[in-house]
């Protein structure tokens, strides 16, 4: 049966908030796997605020999407059609298919998922790429020790919420910076984080002494500007600040605001660090290994903020933007 892909292709590149018309919806015949190729249905894409930069022709760590091709996404979805002897018709399986109905691989960065342990968005979530930033964010780059005071920003989102779980494991002290009361409540009251601090609410600087009297040993920042700025300004000696992500700063139509105050990285014997997830793909396994054993365990909690229909995308991807996610944002083909 001859199947019609919908795919969204980058139309233009985006000035500030990504709109409609800088994608164009279209629809293909799907051609039938070539040699070592397989052909996946995919179900689940999953919204990412790096998408945002892959929009803009600018040199980053990974190239741009080109005006014309179909947006890059991750994803996940089943084989249904495999002339690649890895893969059986059937199979659940992750990689970055795009947006759009059908993909085609080689079958190179797709991994065979177990639906049966964790539904397949936790596979794209907390077991996925997001999931791997926060494990090798806090503990390989931002160096976790023993009684650390940990400050993790955009704390209720995909990243966040696993950063401040994981700290909590490892017995530290955790306060999360998320934005609205019922996303700070979800950090105390499900999460288990110490402390949650709402900054479109509070005196950040103000809260963050509070919370973090001796100041912060670690702080994971997902979000830049001035909630970075703020940060700086409550170090412990010796801190780590892991720079994982600005999306402040995403669609700004003026320059990245900087942050002033980092002279406190002097006078705090402190150190900034930036980190890509894809640097540590060869531990993966590692990651997703203690961090499945943790959810079994139920010290580990996943959160998917699922939305429906791919002709939503253009709209559902701006709720990242928006802060109307709390947890992992997925796209549900439908
Ligand atoms: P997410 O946190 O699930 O969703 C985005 C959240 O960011 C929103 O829910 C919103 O929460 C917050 N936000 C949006 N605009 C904001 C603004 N102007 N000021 C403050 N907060 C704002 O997204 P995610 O997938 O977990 O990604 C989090 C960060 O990690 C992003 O910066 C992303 O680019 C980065 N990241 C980096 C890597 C890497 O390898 N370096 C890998 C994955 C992700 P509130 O309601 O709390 O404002």
């Amino acid at each position: 049966m001859t199947q019609i892909n919908q795919l969204f292709k980058l139309a233009a590149r985006p000035v500030g908030l990504p709109k409609r018309s800088d994608w164009s919806f279209e629809e293909a015949t799907v051609a039938p796997p070539a040699d070592g190729q397989i052909l996946v249905r995919v179900t689940h894409i999953s919204l990412d605020p790096a998408m945002r930069g892959w929009m803009n022709d600018a040199r980053s760590y990974i190239a741009p999407v080109a005006l014309g091709e179909v947006m890059r996404a991750g994803g996940g979805g089943e084989v249904i059609a495999s002339r690649n002897p890895k893969f059986a018709v059937g199979d659940q399986v992750v990689g970055v298919f795009g947006v759009q109905r059908y993909a085609l691989s080689d079958g190179k960065g797709v991994d065979k998922v177990d639906t049966s342990l964790v539904p397949l968005p936790v596979y794209i979530g907390t077991l996925g790429m997001p999931g791997m930033t926060a494990y090798f964010g806090l503990l390989d780059v931002g160096e976790l020790q023993d009684g650390d005071t940990v400050v993790v920003s955009g704390a209720a989102g995909a990243v966040g919420s696993v950063v401040g779980q994981v700290a909590k494991i490892k017995g530290c002290k955790v306060i999360g910076i998320a934005g609205g009361a019922d996303k700070c409540r979800y950090l105390v009251d499900e999460l288990g984080f110490d402390a949650a601090i709402d900054y479109k609410a509070q005196d950040l600087k103000k809260a963050l002494r509070e919370h973090c009297p001796k100041g912060m040993n670690v702080f994971f920042d997902n979000v830049g500007g001035e909630i970075l700025d703020s940060a700086l300004t409550c170090l412990a000696r010796g801190a780590r600040i892991v720079i994982c992500g600005a999306i402040s700063q995403y669609n700004n139509t003026t320059a990245v605001k900087g942050p002033s105050n980092y002279l406190s990285l002097l006078v705090y014997r402190a150190s900034m660090k930036g980190m890509v997830v894809f640097d540590y793909a060869s531990r993966y396994g590692e990651a997703m290994r203690e961090m499945a054993g943790w959810m079994a365990a139920g010290k580990l909690k996943s959160r998917e903020h699922i939305v429906e229909g791919l002709e939503t995308f253009p709209d559902a991807l701006l709720k990242l933007f928006a802060g109307e996610n709390t947890g992992k944002l997925v796209l549900k083909v439908g």
